[in-house]
């Protein structure tokens, strides 16, 4: 797809880990243009510059540098807004840009699990979108992204759902510092350490793969009916997520045909040639020693999830792992990818409420 133009596009909480990762995504983006950039009242009327703690790898771009913070409160100059705010605000917020008649894609946990609000992989469940013609936002709409750790399960479990049945999945992460924001824990808690405990991402994994593998009959979504349980870790990496799956399917399948299964997997953004799509959504390594977070969490510019050590297990029928990059496919870079979705299927060209 070719725009005559870029599509302006502002960054809620532009401040903070995820908003980080947005704007040095964004720089470039071939589709979407930065033109406005939010925070907390605290940081309001600053340069963004001189405000924000920047931790990427990458530059901090210089034209964005000198653009003063605004309030994370409607008008903005733009259609779509993403949206890294804390959770503890991004309710509220969302609502309003979405009733002031904006496209908020958002990463924030509020409004995930509303039953008219998709809770999208772009490359899994592209066809839920259509629940925004049932939001009552008319001319706005929101899109959230699943949970970090949920996105890099999901896509792997996809084309084994589709072929096989899911029936039972049991989950254990080792989840990066990034993932608890800024300024995250402290190096006296995390270095030479493990915590058995996130705050709330048990749940989130068991419920948000549910509505994400459900079916959409009727406009509505019919959550999937495996049994899921998760255990999450926090540990000394800072970038990418590592999981150990391992599942029970309806049917007795070969390792074969679970490999084919992922190698045969074409979803439409791939399809489409979204700018953010990976080439490969899964990559599957046979050497034992992968994948691992520092080797394999840019793969595909940080999109494409990593899965090895595909082995039966004696307890359910198969067990594997998976690595995907936490702030890109699991925060910024999948919000991107759902909002170049959006754009692709003309919902950011609606005049109403109307079906995606
Ligand atoms: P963070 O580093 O704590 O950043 C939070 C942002 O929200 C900052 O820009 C902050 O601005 C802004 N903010 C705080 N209070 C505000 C208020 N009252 N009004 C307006 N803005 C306010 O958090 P994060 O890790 O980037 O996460 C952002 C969101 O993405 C969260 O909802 C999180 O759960 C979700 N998420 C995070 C990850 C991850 O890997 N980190 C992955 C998926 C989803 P100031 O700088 O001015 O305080």
């Amino acid at each position: 797809m070719h725009l005559k133009r870029r599509i302006p596009v502002a960054i809620l909480g532009a401040t903070g880990s995820v908003g980080q990762k947005f704007v040095s995504l964004l720089a470039e983006h071939p589709w979407f243009h930065v033109v406005a950039l939010t925070a907390s009242e605290r940081s309001a009327g600053k340069v963004y510059g001189q405000t924000v703690r920047w931790v990427q790898e990458s530059p901090l771009p210089g034209d964005l540098a000198q653009m003063v913070l605004q309030p994370s409160t409607p008008p903005l100059d733009v259609r779509l807004v993403f949206s890294a705010l804390d959770a503890g605000v991004a309710g509220d917020i969302e609502t309003h840009f979405a009733q002031e008649g904006y496209v908020v894609v958002s990463n924030a946990r509020n409004h995930r699990m509303e039953p008219d609000v998709p809770l999208l992989v772009p490359e899994v469940n592209p066809d839920h979108l259509a629940l925004v013609g049932r939001q009552p936002y008319g001319h706005g709409a929101i899109i959230t992204n699943p949970n970090c750790s949920t996105i890099g399960l999901v896509l792997p479990l996809k084309p084994l759902h589709e072929r096989f049945g899911l029936k039972q999945i049991h989950v254990v992460t080792m989840q990066a510092v990034s993932g608890a924001g800024l300024p995250g824990l402290s190096s006296m808690e995390i270095s030479d350490n493990v915590i058995p405990y996130i705050h709330g991402e048990e749940a989130k994994m068991e419920s948000e793969s549910k509505k994400i593998l459900g079916t959409l009959k009727g406009g509505q979504v019919e959550l999937a009916d495996f049994d899921i349980s998760a255990q999450c870790n926090r540990v000394h990496v800072l970038d990418g997520h590592t999981e150990c799956v391992s599942i029970a399917l309806h049917e007795s399948v070969t390792d074969q045909q679970i490999l084919e299964a992922w190698s045969a997997f074409e979803p439409e953004p791939q399809g489409r040639l979204l700018p953010s799509a990976p080439k490969s959504a899964i990559e599957y390594f046979d050497e034992p020693m992968h994948p691992q977070p520092r080797l394999h969490r840019n793969l595909g510019a940080g999109m494409t999830v990593s899965v090895g050590r595909l082995r039966p297990c004696p307890v359910l029928d198969w067990k594997f792992v998976v690595l995907s990059h936490n702030t890109v496919r699991g925060a910024a870079g999948g919000s991107i990818l759902a909002a170049e979705l959006a754009t692709a299927r003309g919902l950011l060209d609606r005049s109403d409420g109307g079906s995606a």
